[in-house]
C-alpha cells in the first residue's frame, strides 16, 4: 500500500470505531457481505426518501427522464439483496454490527414503502438537492469499479477504506448533491459567451457532421481546453492552492478522483464547455461525451492494473494519470491531459516510463489537511504561502 503514515480524518476513525473489529476480512468472514448490506441498505433508504420528498431531493432536470418502473423494481431488488447480505454477515461474523445495520437500513426502507411509494409534491419546484443523482452515480460506479478493483488491483493490499476515504466520499456526495447549483455556475461562461457570439453558419455545418465525428471533435476540443486549464492550475500559485486538494490523495482508487475543490470543478468544467457551446455541437454528441468523461475520469484514478498498452499512445490509461499524481519530483507538473496523452507529448509535458507505476502518491510534505471542510477552506488560509515549494 502506497500510503505514508498520516493521521486518519475524524470521520474515518469514527466509522472504524463503530463498525471495525479484529476479525479477518477475507471472503467467507462476513465482512464483505456486511459492508455490501450497509451500502445497499443506505442506497435503498436514500432512494425511498427521494420518492417521499421528490420536490426537495430529486434533480429538477433529471426527474422526468427516469425510467420509473425499472427504478422501482431496482429498489425492491436492492432491499432484498441488502437483507440477504446482512443475514449472511450475521451468520458468519462474530461482531454483528455490520449485519444488523444493513438489515435495519433495508427494513426501514421497506417499511417506508420501498419502491412502491407514490411520487407526489410540487414537481415544478426549481431549486432542489440532487440526492437522486448522488445515489444513482454511487450505485452505478460502485457496481463497475468495486469488482474491477478487487479482481485486478494495482495495489492488492489497499483497502477500499484506506486513509482519507471518508474525505473523498464527502467530496463525491457534495459535488453530486449540489449538482443543480454547480451546473448553473459551470454553464455560466459557456451560455454567456454563446449568447454574445452566435456563428450560425459555422454551428450549422458543425451539427451537419456525423455524430461519431462530432464526438471525436468534442473529445479533442474538451481535452485541449482541459489541458490548458489544468496546466494553469498547476503553474499559477494561487490556482495551485485549489488544485493541491486533488493532489493530496496518498492513495488512488475510484473514489479518489472526486477529491476536487468546488472552485476547481466549476472553473475547469465551465471553461471546457465554452468551445463546445460556441461551436454548437449536437446534443447527442455532447451527452455521449458527458457519459464518457464521467466513466473515464473515474477509471484513470482507479486502483486497477490494466496496461491497455495498445491504447496507451492515444487514450489516457490509469498508469498515465497515476504518474500525474506521483509524489516523485520527476513526475511533478506532467501529464495534464485526461483523455488524449499525445497532447502532453505535443506540448512537452509527458512523463511515462516504459514500465512501472509510481511507488507513492501525493504532495511531498503532505501540506493539505484531511477532512472535507478543512480542504474547502485550505486555499483561503493565508498562513501557508509558497505551497508549491513543499
Ligand atoms: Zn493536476
Ligand atoms: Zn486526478
Amino acid at each position: 500500500m502506497p500510503s505514508r503514515e498520516a493521521p486518519r480524518p475524524l470521520l474515518d476513525l469514527w466509522l472504524e470505531r463503530l463498525f471495525g473489529d479484529d476479525e479477518p476480512a477475507h471472503l467467507g468472514s462476513g465482512w464483505a457481505s456486511g459492508v455490501a448490506s450497509v451500502f445497499l441498505g443506505a442506497i435503498a433508504l436514500g432512494s425511498v426518501l427521494v420518492f417521499w420528498f421528490p420536490e426537495w431531493l430529486s434533480t429538477a432536470q433529471f426527474r422526468r427522464l427516469y425510467p420509473m418502473p425499472l427504478l422501482r423494481g431496482l429498489i425492491e431488488v436492492v432491499i432484498g439483496v441488502a437483507f440477504l447480505a446482512g443475514g449472511l454477515s450475521l451468520l458468519l461474523r462474530r461482531r454483528k454490527v455490520l449485519g444488523f445495520t444493513g438489515c435495519a437500513l433495508a427494513l426501514l426502507a421497506a417499511l417506508l414503502g420501498g419502491g412502491r411509494v407514490a411520487v407526489e409534491g410540487d414537481l415544478d419546484r426549481p431549486a432542489t438537492l440532487g440526492l437522486d443523482w448522488f445515489l444513482l452515480n454511487l450505485f452505478l460506479l460502485a457496481l463497475v469499479f468495486v469488482p474491477l478493483e478487487r479482481l485486478f488491483p494495482r495495489w492488492r493490499d489497499q483497502s477500499p477504506f484506506r486513509i482519507g476515504w471518508t474525505t473523498d466520499a464527502v467530496h463525491f456526495f457534495a459535488s453530486h448533491v449540489l449538482v443543480q447549483a454547480l451546473s448553473l455556475l459551470i454553464l455560466l461562461p459557456a451560455t454567456t459567451l454563446a449568447a454574445l457570439w452566435r456563428p450560425d453558419g459555422l454551428q450549422a455545418s458543425v451539427r451537419a457532421q456525423p455524430l461519431w465525428l462530432q464526438f471525436l471533435e468534442v473529445l479533442l476540443l474538451a481535452d485541449l481546453a482541459q489541458y490548458s486549464v489544468h496546466r494553469a492550475f498547476h503553474q499559477v500559485p494561487l490556482l495551485w492552492r485549489f488544485h493541491a486538494i486533488h493532489h493530496s490523495s496518498r492513495a488512488l482508487d475510484w473514489l479518489a478522483g472526486s477529491r476536487l475543490h468546488l472552485l476547481d470543478v466549476v472553473v475547469t468544467r465551465g471553461l471546457v464547455l465554452v468551445p463546445l457551446f460556441l461551436l454548437g455541437f449536437a446534443q447527442p454528441a455532447l451527452h455521449a461525451y458527458l457519459v464518457f468523461v464521467s466513466f473515464h475520469a473515474v477509471f484513470i484514478h482507479a486502483n486497477v492494473r490494466f496496461r491497455l498498452a495498445a491504447l496507451e499512445p492515444i487514450l489516457v490509461p490509469p498508469r498515465f494519470h497515476h504518474w500525474h499524481h506521483a509524489a516523485a519530483p520527476e513526475a511533478r507538473d506532467r501529464n495534464f491531459a485526461v483523455h488524449l496523452p499525445w497532447l502532453d507529448r505535443l506540448f512537452g509535458t509527458a512523463y511515462l516510463p516504459r514500465e512501472g507505476w509510481p511507488p507513492d502518491y501525493g504532495i511531498a510534505g503532505d501540506p493539505v489537511p484531511e477532512g472535507y471542510l478543512e480542504q474547502l477552506a485550505y486555499p483561503l488560509r493565508v498562513e501557508r504561502p509558497g505551497l508549491r515549494s513543499t
